[in-house]
């Protein structure tokens, strides 16, 4: 199963079931891709296959993903982050984990030492 935390997340997703299913997980459907899953709390649980995975890709290039970004607030971390400085600019990088692809969201950059690092909507603001 892949899991998807709804708070970092391109996907609109909506509820289908009325009332919450017994073992405590709702129905959900996202608003655009058309994405199926189950969530609990704050993930949504979407089965590991090949259409929804293209889904996903899809549904986030369909967003504004960030190309270069400049940090809003001091993200904090390791020893990676001490490049990080609020007001500096980065060239957004691929994502080196599939699992957090970069979206409008979420994007990775590169750290100090070239370490990726992922910094998320409420620390960064798009300039590209
Ligand atoms: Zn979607």
């Amino acid at each position: 199963m892949l899991k998807i935390n709804i708070n970092e997340t391109t996907h609109l997703f909506e509820k289908q079931n009325l009332v919450t299913n017994k073992n405590g997980f709702d129905n959900v459907v996202c608003k655009k891709c058309g994405l199926k899953g189950k969530r609990t709390l704050e993930t949504v649980f979407v089965a590991r296959t090949k259409a929804n995975a293209k889904k996903i890709t899809t549904c986030n290039s369909n967003s504004s993903v960030a190309t270069r970004v400049r940090i809003l607030k001091q993200p904090s971390g390791n020893k990676s982050f001490e490049n990080l400085t609020v007001g500096s600019e980065h060239e957004v990088i691929p994502s080196p984990e599939s699992i957090y692809p970069n979206t409008a969201t979420s994007v990775w950059i590169s750290g100090a030492g070239g370490t990726p690092i992922r910094i998320l909507k409420h620390e960064f603001e798009k300039i590209n």
